[in-house]
């Protein structure tokens, strides 16, 4: 059997000086480069990059804060500065010619940035919550909103909670302040993104926080809501079906979420769930589709499923296929089981042999291709929203996706004759043609014309 090994994130090391404040941004920056797969190093030696937190406020602070510089230099070389000390660039550059970058206080996107540069993330499959190219390329119309970190389950194939712990969820009021300001600098569509977006806020006891002269919970439904408030399409990701994920499904209704789930399902068998150790392993959950559907009709449900998971029989299999089948999901990413190390499945017994998973692989991809294809056929000769994604100068086409489509991991939506369109735009669609994946189409002003 082969084992996936996982590379070993790359460390920062902190040296944080100054006031509680300065504090705080360390913990922010640590945070976000945790969120980002990096490690904590207790020590120069085995840090890939060092990050000094200075302080400015008296002239022994900034001496002591360019002493520090000086030791994380001398001691490991690589060095990135931020904090208020930041505000001199010149003074440290001068001094110290080889730090890496120097940032201001609170720029956090800046310094977050130069670590990436100093000491790159290496992209897993296994871990990351987004695709690689997400990552580097989202632009400014489309943001991920990261609402908790870690996990409270402990899914047989996965590492997550090895490798980033328990959950730990953010306040709700931090969270909408960050949506407002990316809303205000341009996003069109937030990504609520999270191991478990469902559970979010169990940890701390769903507390509620002041928010616009009323009060939020730290709970799904309350979060979505407000976020649907700030006027850009919001998107729901690894949305795991607790029976309160009832409650999302009026504020779909209502047009504040988009009619949207992201439900990482991965596999239907009960008895591969209960060897999976998934949560919220209901068996009614093919009811409950059938009852979100009835209050919109219009619901994408986006799924991955595990094949070849270890004992997973043939009447497993055909169980899933049943399931699949029956459920009709408009979208579905199937993966071959890999064992990755340090993963409870990896040691269990009855593996699946590589053949019998590819066959199963492909069985259910063309499955669901089949029913992918079905489903966006029946949306020829409909009426769509579609955001813009890139524009075509050279064919006057566009690219962007419908309300069903996530970025990187759903289909698109062509447009042809879409001079003017810019990346960021919503507009109506009038839908043509489809394929397997994607849909094909014009601007409705221009399939309003007479031919
Ligand atoms: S729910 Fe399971 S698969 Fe998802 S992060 Fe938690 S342990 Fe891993």
């Amino acid at each position: 059997m082969n084992v996936t090994t996982l590379p070993k994130p790359p460390r920062v090391g902190l040296v944080s000086l100054g006031c509680p404040k300065a504090l705080v941004d360390s913990e922010r920056i640590m945070t976000k480069l945790r969120a980002d797969g990096y490690d904590m190093s207790p020590d120069y030696a085995g840090a890939d990059v060092v990050l000094v937190n200075t302080c400015g406020f008296l002239d022994s602070a900034k001496e002591e804060s360019l002493e520090a510089i000086g030791e994380a230099i001398a001691e490991n070389g690589r060095v990135v500065v931020t904090g208020c000390m930041g505000k001199e660039a010149e003074v440290i550059r001068e001094r110290f010619p080889d730090v890496l970058a120097v940032t201001g206080p609170q720029q956090y996107e800046e310094v977050v940035a130069a670590v990436h540069e100093a000491a790159p993330p290496i992209p897993s499959p296994f871990i990351d919550l987004v695709p690689e190219a997400g990552l580097k390329l989202t632009p400014r119309h489309y943001s991920y909103l990261k609402i908790s970190e870690g996990c409270n389950h402990r899914c047989a194939f996965c590492i997550i909670p090895h490798l980033r712990g328990d959950l730990v969820s953010r306040r709700p009021d931090a969270i909408l302040r960050e949506a407002e300001k990316l809303v205000a600098a341009g996003t069109r569509e937030l990504l609520v993104i999270s191991q478990d977006t469902s559970a979010y806020g169990v940890d701390i006891r769903h507390q509620p926080r002041p928010w616009k002269g009323e009060e939020v919970r730290a709970h799904m439904t309350d979060l979505a809501r407000e976020l649907g408030k700030l006027g850009a399409w919001v998107r729901l990701h690894y949305v795991y079906p607790y029976p309160h994920v009832n409650d999302v499904i009026p504020l779909m209704a209502e047009g504040l979420v988009l009619p949207y789930l992201d439900i990482p399902f991965q596999h239907a068998s009960p008895n591969v769930l209960r060897r999976m150790r998934r949560p919220a392993n209901d068996a009614k959950v093919l009811e409950r589709i059938r009852n979100w559907r009835a209050q919109v009709p219009d619901l994408a449900i986006r799924s991955s499923f595990v094949v070849g998971f270890p004992g997973e029989t043939e009447e497993d299999f055909a169980y899933l296929l049943a399931w699949l089948e029956e459920a009709q999901l408009d979208r579905v990413g199937a993966f071959k089981f890999e064992a990755v190390e340090g993963a409870p499945a990896t040691a269990m017994n009855d593996q699946v042999p590589d053949a019998l998973k590819q066959e199963r692989f492909e069985a259910v991809m063309a499955l669901s291709s089949r029913i992918s294809s079905e489903k966006l056929a029946a949306k020829v000769g409909s009426r769509i929203d579609v955001l813009i994604d890139a524009v075509d100068d050279a064919t006057g086409g566009a690219t962007g996706r419908s309300k069903a489509d996530a970025p990187e991991i759903d289909g698109e939506v062509h447009l042809r004759d879409a001079g003017g369109l810019q990346p960021g735009d919503i507009v109506r669609v009038h839908v043509e043609d489809a394929d397997e994946h994607d849909l094909f189409g014009v601007p409705e002003e221009l399939a309003a014309l007479p031919a």
